[in-house]
């Protein structure tokens, strides 16, 4: 049994207002038995305050970090300042950096090295766009890019998450059938297992795309969805609680 994640993804949404969210996730989580997990991935400006602000139930994670640990690299932020201001979680290759920054699997990998060297659980995202699935390369493609932006693993890793979220879901309210996602979750969890062995089998592996209330329980109950990476439905405490409800029923 794989300890379920619900974790949200603000992308670049929030000023220092949004952390009174954080109050009422606190509120909510302190109502429901501990059967999952919970993160929120803030902009960096808010790392430092939400971990503050959060509960022992609410894990804070980052949305990027770097692959050095300091360094000259102007603008840009490293695991270990992540884990410094009270992260615990960070997600490296979501497709909106593969695409606005150009991050390719192998700067991936580097990134959840880092990661996983300064004592945070990296959550590594692989997904197809419209035209792969359209011409059925959806497989091919996240076996790929999992090979590729896979990191090892030492004994003494805090864990590894998978997120598969499909280019074409994101922030768009389609999302695949579920057969089609118990279909890349298996292959997904099957490749966990050759990469990793044993230990595969217990890496949540995360939806993402266009997860909502309404859309929770039926994605939820899949086979080998262990939960979910939420973006526009987890800015609101109120939606990102309805889904957290549903993934511990
Ligand atoms: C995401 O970007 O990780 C995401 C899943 O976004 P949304 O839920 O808004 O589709």
């Amino acid at each position: 049994m794989v300890r379920p994640l619900i974790a949200g993804n603000w992308k670049m949404n929030g000023l220092k207002s949004a952390l009174a969210e954080v109050e009422a996730v606190n509120t909510a989580l302190a109502d429901y038995p501990d059967k999952a997990d919970c993160l929120i991935c803030p902009p960096a400006t808010l790392v430092a305050a939400m971990a503050t602000k959060a509960s022992a139930r609410l894990k804070v994670g980052g949305q990027y970090c770097h692959n050095k640990s300091s360094g000259a690299h102007t603008g840009d932020i490293s695991a270990e300042m992540l884990a410094d201001a009270g992260a615990s979680y960070v997600i490296v290759g979501h497709s909106e950096r593969r695409d606005d920054h150009a991050e390719r699997s192998a700067f991936v990998k580097s990134q959840a090295k880092a990661a996983l060297q300064a004592g945070l659980i990296p959550i590594v995202c692989v997904g197809e766009d419209y035209q792969q699935r359209a011409k059925g390369e959806t497989a091919e493609v996240i076996e790929r890019v999992m090979r590729k932006s896979l990191p090892e693993l030492s004994e003494n890793a805090p864990g590894l998450v998978v997120a598969y979220e499909p280019k074409w879901a994101i922030g768009t309210g389609e999302i695949p059938t579920m057969a089609e996602i118990g279909e890349v979750h298996a292959l997904i969890r099957r490749v966990l297992i050759d990469a990793y062995g044993e230990v595969g089998r217990s890496m949540p592996i995360l939806y993402g795309g266009s997860m909502k209330p309404g859309n929770a329980a039926e994605i939820l109950a899949v086979p080998e969805v262990n939960g979910g990476l939420i973006g526009g439905a987890s800015l609101k405490a109120a939606d990102f609680m309805a889904i957290y409800e549903t993934a511990i029923q």
